[in-house]
């Protein structure tokens, strides 16, 4: 009887262990395979709120030596290290005045006097037919998501590639958006949504270099822009051209607090040379699931021996659109894939990419290419 009570007593305790123990396993399980997205932003957070205690006490701590020490100045050489430092230097920024003439056989200069800095952001859900009829209407762009100004020539020939699969109410939100901001930005530019079709795990990065594929068969496009379908700039002077090096746009973003969460943070929106993505290979087509595709692009710039530059202050603002997806699931390989970046560029990226669009179609706002994505498509012998 005794032996019996123990026993139920024992198993009782070991019941509710494996309850607790599977609970948490479950959890871990569902935040690695199934919301990567969230685990991430949360980690970027606590990240997040450690930089922003670390910039506090060394403002403090220069403010205090500026009381105690006649000698020091703020010219801001007083700030030797901290990503963040630099923005407390006063940055030179001459837009052109009001009254500037364009003349149509001249580039159109890249800071306009219709470049007015903070954009209202309004992430109101709108059926894409509504805003198809009236930017046909207003904004006069061209069946299949084309323009260009006629009162300048473009300095830059912008493609925009978007990555996508299933995130249909966001479309209408970034155009509407984008679209009024590339106009005052005078930049020539079509809309590219690459959509991934198949069971496989999302692969953006393939997906942009599909995307690039086919919009070079459209036009002489001489800059691309990489743009995640949830990010909405918040300041139309993040000039969306091209430079002599490979730009990182979204460099604050709202889930983030507004802070780089790490210096080598490449994802969101970035832009390239044509030039300079055929230089690197393009993106690499072996990460398949989320996150890493970005860090290995920042790896592939820097071996080619390029830099990466960034918008200044608040310029480099953007807001997400909260999805209401269910996550796609993590890229574990990821990290492996990224200690050899360097032996991989070469093998994986344009010049192994070998697919047919399943189809292509021009929508009012953009030229939609559907992919059906699977490994076989980018042979590598070894990663
Ligand atoms: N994306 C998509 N459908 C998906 C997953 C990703 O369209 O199921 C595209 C979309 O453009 C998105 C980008 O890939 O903005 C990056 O994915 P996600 O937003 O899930 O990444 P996170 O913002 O969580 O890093
Ligand atoms: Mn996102």
């Amino acid at each position: 009887m005794v032996n019996w009570r123990r026993l139920l007593r024992v198993s009782n305790r070991s019941f509710l262990a494996f309850i607790f123990f599977f609970s948490m396993f479950t959890t871990c399980l569902y935040f690695i395979y199934a919301a990567p997205g969230i685990a991430n932003t949360y980690f970027f957070m606590v990240q997040a709120q450690g930089i922003m205690l670390r910039d506090n006490v060394r403002t403090i701590g220069h403010m205090i030596r500026l009381y105690t020490n006649k000698n020091s100045t703020l010219n801001g050489t007083d700030y030797p290290d901290g990503s963040n430092s630099s923005e407390l230097l006063i940055q030179p920024t001459t837009f052109l005045p009001e009254n500037f003439t364009y003349a149509q056989n001249l580039p159109c200069p890249e800071r306009l006097p219709s470049m007015k800095g903070p954009i209202e952001v309004n992430m109101t859900e709108i059926p894409i037919e509504e805003m198809e009829l009236k930017f046909s209407k207003f904004f006069d762009i061209k069946f299949g998501g084309h323009w260009k100004p006629k009162d300048c020539k473009p300095r830059w020939k912008v493609a925009v590639l978007i990555p996508f699969r299933n995130r249909h109410e966001h479309l209408p939100i970034l155009f509407q958006h984008l679209t009024p901001m590339l106009q005052r930005q005078r930049l020539q530019f079509s809309y590219y949504v690459i959509e991934q079709t198949g069971s496989h795990p999302f692969n953006r990065a393939m997906l942009f270099n599909v995307g690039f594929l086919e919009a070079m068969k459209d036009l002489a496009w001489d800059c691309l822009v990489f743009h995640d379908v949830d990010h909405i700039p918040e300041n139309d002077r993040n000039y969306y051209g091209c430079g002599q090096m490979p730009r990182h746009f979204a460099a604050k973003l709202d889930k983030y607090m507004y802070i780089l969460p790490y210096n080598e943070f490449f994802g969101g929106v970035s832009g390239l040379t044509v030039e300079q993505f055929r230089k690197i290979n393009g993106f690499p087509n072996a990460f398949w699931g989320w996150g890493g595709e970005d860090d290995d692009l920042w790896n592939r710039v820097h071996y080619a021996g390029l830099n990466v530059t960034r918008p200044e202050g608040e310029i480099g603002k953007y807001k997400s659109i909260p999805h209401h997806h269910r996550g796609e699931v993590q890229f574990l390989g990821r990290y492996k894939l990224l200690r050899y970046s360097k032996e991989r560029q070469h093998l994986d990226g344009l010049n192994n990419l070998r697919y047919a669009p399943l189809y292509v179609s021009l929508h009012g706002l953009y030229k939609n290419i559907t992919v059906d994505l699977q490994p076989e498509l980018a042979p590598i012998a070894d990663y």
